[in-house]
């Protein structure tokens, strides 16, 4: 990738998924942004050291009698899973691949208006993950945030109040923060965005629309 990533994660989501307590739709997020940027894998793995150090000083709690040999029975007998080799490359990084089942050309868009399309993918209701394809140009309307918005880039690129984010940039926005997404001309920007709450659009039209699309 030529693109040098500019935006990272915060210390927080990273520290937050380390841990495991982040909702699905972030911990996809965060796990893409990751497999593309090595400064913040690099990160996260001094992170899941701290975790680990806990763990190692945890007083043990003993297993019922029988664990280990109940164990090692159920290794024993299991059958080597054939597993379907994912195919790498394409747009989608890993995690998003595995969640799709495939990539760009296994995503099922709906449109929501002015060329702009979306997918939601499958996660747990406490926040919500889609993908969204901005044609070159196109702006999504302006809106804030009542809580947490992840945007990842994963093709393309968008500019608005705080800066470009180009592929593998990620755009960490909350309650302080309006913004008008702009998507580049060069290429068509497509996007991974999570959400744990719904955005708050200024014009009327996204505002009535918004319960339908679920954004
Ligand atoms: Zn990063």
């Amino acid at each position: 990738m030529t693109h040098t990533i500019k935006h990272h994660l915060t210390d927080a989501l990273l520290m937050a998924y380390s841990a495991g307590s982040l909702p699905e739709a972030f911990s996809l997020t965060v796990a893409a942004h990751v497999s593309m940027c090595d400064e913040c894998r690099a990160r996260l793995d001094a992170f899941d050291t701290v975790g680990g150090a806990l763990i190692e000083q945890c007083e043990a709690s003993r297993m019922s009698a029988g664990s280990l040999d109940a164990t090692m029975a159920l290794i024993r007998a299991a059958r080597p899973e054939v597993k379907t080799v994912p195919r790498r490359g394409g747009i989608l990084p890993a995690p998003l691949q595995d969640y799709i089942g495939g990539d760009l050309d296994a995503v099922r868009w709906r449109p929501v208006g002015m060329g702009v399309k979306q997918a939601i993918l499958p996660t747990s209701k406490e926040a919500t993950a889609r993908l969204l394809y901005i044609p070159a140009g196109a702006a999504v309307p302006d809106h804030g945030h009542r809580g947490t918005e992840l945007t990842l880039v994963l093709q393309g690129a968008f500019v608005d109040e705080v800066d470009r984010f180009g592929p593998g940039d990620i755009e960490v926005a909350n309650e302080d923060l309006n913004h008008t997404p702009v998507a580049d001309i060069g290429a068509d920007c497509i996007c991974l965005a999570a959400t744990d709450a719904p955005l708050r659009f200024r014009a009327l039209m996204p505002r009535l629309a918004q319960p339908f699309l679920r954004i």
